[in-house]
């Protein structure tokens, strides 16, 4: 069966087409600049790299091209669209309502709809997805993947804020969590790498890339998470600041910030670069560090220090920890950034080996000493193929 999976942002559309339950990736690609003077298209398959720059004027003429690519004689994978079976949406936002994958209806994408109130820059063009992409395949189950959805079992001790309940109860605000689909997929393979049955298995898994979330994860449930409202509650990410007191807000509204100028702030000028004053990037932080400059040396203390932090507050959520699992462009690809947030934490059972560490960069593996007792692990993320096992199990 083939699945095609659709990631829509506002102005590009992320796909990869899928064999099921094979696994196997056919053909991916990324199509930017849609409405503007050129777009660009780069689509691989069979181990080439073909690119095409044309006006794509809107997502639907988007996906008409993808699926064009898809199936033309000298880019294409696919006979005829009609082998496309099913398609995959990432949709960030499902709210409270949807607590698993679910088949499309037009009551879903009513709700879907309703919840861009809460992720106003993610689920309105993940809705131009899901409609461009039912107008192009109208014989293909269409199927929404909520990057909230596996925060759903999260208990109200840990999603409510410790303010006026009316404020849940009238506008449903709320911790909700995000990079669901992440957790989720690392902490299943975390388990099979283990041996271990989901069930009595309890870890923490920190998503680290541009955006940064840690997760409890208690018998294959998240059970806290460190984004809440919106993507900016947490650690300390690449433009976002993670966790401060909110009375700052106040006192800077009263310095002559405005409402737009402090989202603005908060959300794209804080974390690593507005510490450092030199760059979101990881790569380039850590170069300046090196090199002697002291602001990006404390950015990536900053960063290292807050994840540290949550391990051990999720260590006191859980219980009993069995392992932490490292993923993400950083997670999987920084060895220092890793061994920086577990310096420290040998007295709760964390001892990463400095050798297994930088030889599993990039890869996949156990990078803890022999003496952890916790086992820590670099599972490299796939949000995409975490989306096709959701839509062939619906599919099928
Ligand atoms: P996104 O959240 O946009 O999907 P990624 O998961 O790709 O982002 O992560 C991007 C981050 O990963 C950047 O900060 C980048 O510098 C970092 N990164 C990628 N490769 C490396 C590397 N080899 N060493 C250190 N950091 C890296």
């Amino acid at each position: 069966m083939k699945v095609l999976i659709i990631n829509a942002g506002s102005s590009s559309i992320k796909y990869q087409l899928f064999e099921m339950p094979a696994e196997k990736v056919l053909a991916k690609g990324l199509l930017e600049r849609i409405g503007e003077e050129i777009s660009q298209l780069s689509h691989s398959f069979d181990g080439s790299t073909y690119k095409a720059e044309q006006k794509v004027s809107d997502h639907t003429a988007g996906m008409k091209l993808i699926i064009d690519t898809l199936g033309g004689p000298k880019t294409g994978v696919i006979k005829d669209v009609s082998e496309i079976f099913a398609v995959g949406h990432r949709v960030v936002h499902g709210g409270e309502e949807f607590t698993d994958s679910i088949i499309i209806s037009e009551k879903v994408i009513a709700s879907i709809e309703k919840f861009a109130d809460l992720a106003p820059l993610h689920n309105p063009p993940n809705l131009t997805g899901i409609r461009a992409s039912q107008k192009s395949l109208p014989h293909a189950l269409q199927v929404a993947c909520f990057d909230t959805a596996f925060h759903t079992s999260i208990p109200m001790t840990a999603y409510i804020y410790a303010l006026p309940y009316e404020i849940y109860e009238k506008y449903r605000v709320r911790r909700y969590g995000f990079h669901g689909t992440s957790h989720s997929y690392v902490a299943k393979r975390a388990a099979k790498l283990l041996g271990a049955s989901p069930q009595d298995f309890n870890i923490i898994t920190c998503h680290l890339g541009n955006g940064c979330s840690l997760t409890a994860v208690k018998a294959g449930k998240s059970v806290d998470t460190s984004m809440g409202l919106t993507p900016l509650e947490g650690v300390a990410m690449g433009t976002r600041s993670g966790d401060f007191d909110p009375a700052i807000l106040f006192y800077l509204s009263e310095k002559g910030y405005s409402i737009s100028e402090l989202n603005t702030m908060c959300n794209k000028k804080s974390g690593l670069l507005g510490i450092s004053g030199v760059s979101n990037d990881m790569r380039n932080l850590r170069d300046q560090a090196r090199s002697g400059n002291e602001r990006a040396k404390l950015a990536l203390d900053i960063f290292c220090y807050r994840i540290k932090k949550y391990i051990g507050t999720y260590t006191a959520v859980l219980g009993r920890l069995d392992a932490v699992v490292f993923t993400g462009g950083i997670g999987e690809n920084a060895a220092d950034i890793r061994e920086l947030s577990c310096d420290g934490l040998e007295q709760i059972g964390i001892e990463i080996d400095p050798a297994a560490n930088e030889k599993t960069n990039h890869g996949e593996g156990p990078i803890s000493s022999s003496k952890s007792r916790v086992k820590v692990y670099i599972i490299p993320t796939n949000e995409e193929l975490a989306i096709a096992q959701d839509t062939f199990r619906l599919a099928e």
